[in-house]
């Protein structure tokens, strides 16, 4: 599910929202992931009154996931939803301003910038902090939905310790489906890595990794035609040979898509630079855009970690990054 809608048709450079009610504010955060919430309670501390928009799913990627086992200081874990509720509950605490809404256009050529929310208002802010997040992409199949949470996930690390002693399969071929089936390995029974193409484009590095695995078996040219199950959750994958057509099941209970993440970052493509696959890119070290009191954090700007802790940790980098540009910049 995307977190922000693409930027609206009519939003052209210098337009957003130009015939919109206004409001002004110091700090706004768009995002209420891990790293948009350390963020407010970051700027919150600082006197900066951030106001944070939570975007289309309130909670961001955590609140798909059920158990975090890994987040340090929750020695019996915690539920993806319960973090965020106290995450939220700790920024408003300290006076943020959360609210419903979605960011469907922005004009960050002049100050203050100028964020369009819901296309019914604008939002002028002195500090943008970006904490879209990125949003896993999925193979598209009816089962795959249906069993979203009961045997399918898109996150290994999140999810993986609970297949323990299983059979699973990763489909995907790049670095993240390398990384998260030699990942399972060290978990499961028993790993199968599902490639559509006949070789990997992971690195070579990984790729090495995976094929000196012993419990992993690669499937070149395997399609996944539907994942079957029932009540209890996942039991097997049906599987076509992309060059003979021939159909074949593997028994397991756990599915792990990685063919991808997309980051949230269409609405501010035109001021911001991305890389080729959409994320922002900060000043190595820093939070810092390439606009001037434009702060990016989290998964939108993190192709490598994306773990809740290095978002939080990025979150916290994007307050303190705003508050030296207010004291540098005497706004
Ligand atoms: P990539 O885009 O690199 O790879 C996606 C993989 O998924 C490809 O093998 C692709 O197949 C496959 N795929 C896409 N759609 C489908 C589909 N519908 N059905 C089956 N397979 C599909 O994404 P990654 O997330 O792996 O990596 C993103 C970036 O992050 C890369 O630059 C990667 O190097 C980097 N990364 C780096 C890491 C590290 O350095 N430790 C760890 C993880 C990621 P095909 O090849 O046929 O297109």
């Amino acid at each position: 599910m995307e977190l922000f809608k693409p930027m609206n048709a009519n939003a052209g450079k210098g337009t957003a929202g130009a015939d919109k009610p206004t409001e002004r504010v110091r700090v706004l955060i768009l995002g209420s992931g891990p790293a948009g919430y350390t963020a407010a309670i970051y700027a919150a501390r600082a006197n900066l009154s951030p106001v944070l928009y939570e975007g289309i799913q309130p909670g961001g990627q955590l609140t798909t996931t059920t158990e975090i086992e890994n987040f340090p200081g929750y020695p019996q874990g915690i539920t993806g939803n319960a973090m965020m509720a106290d995450l939220k509950q700790q920024a408003q605490r300290f006076g943020t301003d959360v609210r419903f809404g979605i960011a469907t256009a922005t004009d960050l050529s002049v100050q203050p910038y100028r964020v369009t929310i819901d296309d019914e208002k604008v939002v002028e802010a002195d500090a943008l902090i970006i904490a879209t997040g990125a949003t896993a992409k999925y193979l598209g199949l009816e089962s795959e939905e249906r069993f979203k949470g009961q045997g399918v996930s898109a996150c290994a690390t999140c999810d993986g310790f609970f297949y323990r002693g299983k059979d699973v399969a990763v489909v995907g071929g790049g670095d993240t489906a390398a990384e998260e089936a030699t990942y399972l390995a060290g978990l499961c029974n028993k790993v199968y890595l599902i490639v559509r193409k006949p070789f990997l484009r992971a690195s070579k590095a990984m790729q090495e990794r995976v094929m000196s695995t012993p419990n992993l078996e690669v499937l070149f040219e395997h399609v996944t035609k539907e994942i079957v199950g029932d009540s209890m959750g996942v039991n097997g994958v049906i599987l076509t040979n992309a060059r003979t057509g021939e159909e074949v099941r593997k028994d397991i209970t756990g599915f792990f898509v990685a063919i991808g993440h997309q980051p949230n970052s269409d609405i501010f493509k035109p001021w911001i630079d991305t890389d080729e696959v959409g994320y922002i890119k900060t000043v190595p070290g820093t939070s810092k855009t390439n606009v001037a009191g434009v702060f990016a954090c989290g998964d939108v700007q993190d192709p490598h970690y994306r773990q809740a802790i290095t978002a939080a940790g990025s979150g916290c980098m994007a307050a303190i990054d705003t508050e030296r540009y207010f004291l540098e910049s005497k706004h």
